[in-house]
């Protein structure tokens, strides 16, 4: 008994098997990913600001 599995991909959002071309199972798979990569960039240029400030305020407060 061997199940002939059609070609598939798998989504890079929420990992489903799906079927068809492109790296999502959906559009709204493929908006939710935008999003968050967009914000998780965005969180991490604030986490940089802020660490540089502070890193800038202790040296001149030192100095
Ligand atoms: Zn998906």
């Amino acid at each position: 008994m061997s199940e002939k599995i059609p070609q598939h991909r798998h989504c890079s959002s929420c990992g489903k098997a799906h079927l068809g071309d492109g790296r999502f199972c959906s559009e709204v798979c493929q908006r939710t990913t935008g999003d968050t990569l967009k914000k998780k960039k965005r969180q991490l240029l604030i986490l940089y600001g802020i660490t540089m400030a502070v890193l800038i305020a202790a040296l001149l407060m030192i100095g």
